[in-house]
């Protein structure tokens, strides 16, 4: 075998070695004083993480089911939310709002754009019937932050509940769930946790918990007041992804106190580095403000198409990275580079991609790229990240 696997995809990532050991050991019980004890342990890290002071609630069901139980326990049938869409992930927001019976006031924002704030504003003048926002902090499918502190400014004024879909900024990118005032901020394990898929994580602000314990219908496995009851007893409602939260125990180490800012700082040179080799290649970014640190979405121009250079991406080098989605599959790819990455997998990530897009028909002039982006990432470690 000439290559390592490199799994450069915004989900599932790499996992650190200290990690993988953690969950390779035997089952404990869960109603049983060691896993208490780990419970306790993963809630200090979990706040720091999602700079909040309410209680993080881990759920055993990937981020979908967190963005489910968040929609179901927020929000009766009837009720109206705004919905940003600004790509895949937003319209699963609308989905899961219209399979629970909502009325959806729909904010559609042209894909690899940051949704206005003047436009959130207009529409909550408008439609003073909405109770709720659905955003993402970062949009998964191209690449790109949504103004979540500008909004959150706005909404912590109204009476209007502010639903953060943080799953691939949580731990890449600052979304400090309090100060930004944010009432739910959710998570799952596979993004920059560094943690194989099955968990998610969700907090609720104060006046969310008031409003959750308003509305009547709850779903029985996603029933959050209950949970919550369970996470005071350091338990969860049923029997959880043992193994993923002594893991999660473990990963957590990686994000205590400094280590946290470290991290962004780390994300943010990849995110440099990403962006001035791939554009030094002659390749086309997608997202050109606002845009998300732990992966980067790039156009193939016309004539090349990216499922080939995807292919060969893999099978020559053994970097794995992703696609684009709906009508973006066959014209973008999305380099991940959250998780357990480093400057070195990048630059792998960045080696293929060039030699895969030329073998695949792209013309590619600029041969030092590679220098190009390192400078970039040494740059991006010095400057002061802030989101
Ligand atoms: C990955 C992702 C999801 C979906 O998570 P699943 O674990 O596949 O359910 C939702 N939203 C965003 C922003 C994501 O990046």
């Amino acid at each position: 075998m000439l290559n390592k696997q490199r799994l450069l995809t915004p989900g599932p990532t790499p996992l650190p070695e200290d990690v993988r050991l953690a969950m390779a050991q035997d089952m404990i019980h869960h109603r049983k004083p060691a896993f208490k004890k780990i419970m306790g342990e993963i809630q200090q890290g979990l706040q720091h993480l999602f700079g909040t002071s309410q209680p993080v609630l881990p759920l055993t069901c990937s981020g979908t089911g967190a963005m489910t139980a968040a929609v179901t326990n927020l929000f009766q049938p009837g009720e109206t939310v705004l919905v940003i869409e600004g790509g895949k992930f937003g319209e699963r927001w609308s989905a899961i709002a219209e399979s629970h019976g909502l009325e959806m006031v729909i904010l559609p924002v042209p894909w690899g754009k940051p949704v206005k704030v003047i436009d959130v504003l207009n529409s909550l003048d408008r439609w003073p019937a909405i109770k709720g926002i659905l955003i993402q902090a970062s949009e998964t499918s191209t690449g790109v932050l949504h103004p979540i502190q500008e909004i959150g400014e706005m909404t912590r004024k109204r009476d209007v509940q502010l639903v953060v879909d943080g799953i691939s900024a949580v731990g890449v990118s600052p979304c400090p769930m309090d100060e930004w005032g944010i009432d739910c901020l959710l998570t799952g394990s596979q993004k920059g946790l560094m943690l194989p898929p099955g968990l998610a994580f969700i907090a609720l602000s104060q006046r969310a918990w008031e409003r959750v314990h308003t509305v009547k219908s709850k779903q029985f496995y996603f029933n959050l007041p209950k949970e919550r009851l369970q996470l005071e007893q350091q338990q969860t409602l049923f029997t959880p992804g043992i193994s993923l939260l002594v893991g999660l125990a473990k990963s957590l180490e990686h994000f205590k106190g400094d280590k946290l800012q470290q991290l962004f700082r780390k994300q943010w040179a990849l995110t440099m580095m990403a962006r001035a080799g791939i554009s030094a290649m002659g390749l086309e970014l997608l997202a050109l403000e606002r845009f998300t640190w732990g992966l980067t979405s790039l156009l193939m121009p016309p004539g090349v198409d990216a499922s080939d250079v995807l292919a060969t991406m893999a099978r020559d080098y053994g970097v794995v990275a992703a696609g684009g989605q709906g009508a973006m599959k066959g014209k973008m790819i999305r380099l991940g580079h959250m998780g357990h990455v480093d400057w070195s997998d990048l630059l792998a990530g960045l080696y293929a991609l060039r030699q895969s897009y030329v073998a695949c028909g792209g013309y590619s002039g600029c041969q030092n790229y590679l220098e190009l982006a390192m400078k970039a990432y040494e740059q991006g470690l010095e400057q002061h990240v802030s989101a």
